[in-house]
């Protein structure tokens, strides 16, 4: 496939932030490729590079539930926690350029313990393997999110 447009790619280009690669972007990780540079070649045609939880924000925010609200938080729930936050219309990155990523925040002091070297974090109390392992520690059965929220609304 030829691509030539952002189309092609089912981009929508928003402009942001001049990032030049995946490493300037805290949180995100795709395999260390200069992306940006090699679809900006590709489609000539500008691209910015996002965080993920900025982009669903900004839709929500510009077209989606939050349409026509100044200050909107959009909340990632899932193997992570995360969000993006979005003033006037425009992502809200924040001084370190996180400002919407609350994953990481702690909840309790000496809790559980996180991969990112910290205790109590939310992430591992609200993310779905946290929810997970907490119904472990009080059924006793390994289940996946999935089936527990099934079984409960039967
Ligand atoms: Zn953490």
């Amino acid at each position: 496939m030829e691509l030539k447009t952002l189309k092609d790619l089912n981009l929508i280009p928003i402009v942001h932030q001049e990032w030049n690669s995946p490493d300037d972007a805290p949180p995100i990780s795709i395999d260390l490729k200069p992306i940006k540079e090699d679809l900006h070649k590709e489609l000539d045609d500008k691209i910015t590079i996002e965080n993920d939880a900025n982009c669903f924000a900004l839709a929500e925010a510009t077209m989606g539930a939050a349409k026509n609200y100044d200050v909107v938080f959009g909340v990632i729930m899932g193997t992570g926690v995360g969000g993006g936050i979005v003033l006037n219309g425009k992502i809200h990155q924040g001084r370190t350029f996180i400002a919407g990523e609350w994953g990481h925040h702690t909840l309790k002091q000496k809790g559980n313990s996180c991969y990112c070297g910290k205790n109590g974090c939310v992430e591992t109390y609200l993310s779905g393997p946290a929810l997970e392992k907490r119904w472990k520690e009080i059924t006793g059965k390994n289940e996946t999110l999935s089936s527990i929220v099934n079984n409960i609304n039967n």
